[in-house]
């Protein structure tokens, strides 16, 4: 390489939202190569077919990692990338490191029962079938993390410099902030991780950090914008309509995040009198520990928020909520007649606790099943949502006779004009901006935009392409 350049390598999250991972090499040195995110591929089989491929450059050589966030397309690999020899740091904030520690031993959990149940099935090539990782992969892992504050300068070898500034997309995530010099010159380069919204409760507004040189940008919703209506009021009905049925309320909901945005709501809601106190129940030990992180660090939420939580109270508890961590407390909620709400996992009902739930409940009208989020296509969640007059749960046909209804607005992330609002806010528009995280259509909407609006050289990098800086 040329003493004078610097250059980073895309190995993911390239026309795709998942397996987030791009190096940033300013040398010949280990410190003078990063990996900035470590996510897992998911999705269609030809992406996630490359969490088993060896990674595209030896794990070994690389000096550090930084994650963005918790969510499992930004960290999910870097079990994988510890058992194939990385020993370095990893940097993240302090909100993050606790919900890895959640995400990714979940996430070994799912590994092993998938090599579990290819084993059973003889569904596999390979006998026998082995988990990409295991759960004391996640915690070798886990030992590696350097939990850093946002705004601290992090320093690898005598030629990068990374600073962690507030992204609003979940709890503790950040764009991260990269500077790059070496005798001859210097260069810096933004990533923007996922990108917030601005204006919602509990999380704070995404930064837009100093004039970078270079912003490497994702663009999830870069074609598309989230419904103009509050989904407060669309919330307030379907519970209040459930209620007047006395039925229960059902919300298959992720554990980080969405969840505790719904309890904030709920409470809100008792708050200004337009619900009534039914019980609330959260069903999801997961999402109980996330709910833990999120007291543990109140200056990581928006300053509304953390008024709240200084004054000794907790805007994301609703009145009247129950936490049930064990299964028996689970499946007791299957004896409930009256009204109430029960939040439960997993989001798109795949799996977890929600399914017993949707089994009980479904087949009866007076109930209702709440989606809150979006439902890939394939997941049993997309069939209940399609008004099928049946689902496949734990090898049954479960009849679909409650209400079924779905509420948008929630999503975590900047929509089109969110994303061109933080593009605004920074005092200097950057040189270029190479466009990632995001399927082809939103990316290249997305591109246009920029280039019309502000005048930037866009690029969209494609899978293992190297950009010289
Ligand atoms: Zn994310």
């Amino acid at each position: 390489m040329n003493q004078s350049n610097f250059k980073l390598v895309f190995m993911g999250a390239t026309g795709t939202v998942t397996g987030s991972r791009t190096a940033v090499i300013a040398g010949p040195k280990l410190d003078d190569r990063i990996l900035v995110d470590c996510g897992l591929f998911q999705g269609l089989k030809e992406l996630r077919l490359r969490n088993w491929n060896p990674f595209p450059m030896d794990p070994g050589s690389i000096g550090a990692v930084f994650l963005t966030h918790a969510h499992i397309d930004h960290s999910g690999y870097l079990p994988r990338l510890v058992k194939s020899g990385f020993q370095g740091p990893v940097y993240c904030t302090p909100a993050s490191a606790d919900l890895l520690h959640i995400m990714l031993l979940d996430s070994a959990h799912l590994q092993e029962e998938e090599a579990r149940f290819a084993n059973k099935t003889g569904f596999s090539k390979h006998k026998p079938a082995l988990p990409l990782y295991d759960t004391a992969d996640a915690r070798a892992a886990l030992e590696l993390l350097h939990p850093t504050a946002l705004h601290t300068e992090i320093r690898v070898g005598d030629r990068i410099r990374a600073t962690f500034h507030d992204a609003g997309h979940i709890l503790g995530a950040g764009s991260l902030r990269v500077d790059l010099m070496n005798r001859s010159t210097s260069a810096n380069v933004l990533f923007s991780g996922d990108i917030g919204r601005f204006g919602v409760p509990i999380h704070s507004d995404p930064e837009s950090p100093d004039s970078p040189d270079i912003i490497v940008m994702e663009s999830t919703y870069g074609n598309r914008m989230h419904p103009l209506d509050d989904p407060y009021d669309s919330l307030a009905s379907v519970i209040n309509e459930t209620i007047s049925r006395n039925g229960v309320l059902l919300i298959p909901a992720f554990a980080v995040g969405r969840t505790q945005v719904i309890m904030y709501m709920l409470r809100e809601m008792q708050t200004a009198g337009d619900i009534p106190k039914v019980p609330v129940y959260l069903d999801s030990p997961m999402a109980i520990r996330a709910f833990e992180a999120y007291g543990l660090h109140e200056n990581s939420l928006d300053s509304e928020t953390a008024f709240m939580r200084r004054k000794g109270d907790h805007p994301m508890k609703p009145d009247n909520l129950h936490f049930c961590s064990s299964q028996e407390e689970s499946k007791a909620l299957n004896s409930i007649t009256n009204s109430a709400i029960i939040v439960s996992a997993s989001g798109m009902a795949t799996g977890g606790r929600i399914l017993h739930h949707l089994k009980h409940r479904l087949p009866h009208a007076r109930n209702t099943v709440l989606f809150i989020g979006y439902q890939g296509t394939g997941t049993r969640g997309r069939t209940i949502q399609e008004g099928r007059e049946s689902v496949k749960i734990h090898g049954s046909q479960i009849p679909i006779r409650s209400r079924i209804e779905s509420i948008q607005g929630f999503s975590a992330h900047a929509d089109q004009d969110e994303l061109l609002l933080w593009l605004k806010k920074f005092q200097s528009l950057p040189r270029k901006i190479l466009l990632n995280h995001g399927e082809s259509e939103s990316i290249e909407a997305l591109a246009k935009l920029i280039a019309r609006k502000f005048r930037v050289e866009t690029m969209i990098p494609e899978y293992l392409e190297e950009i010289e800086l």
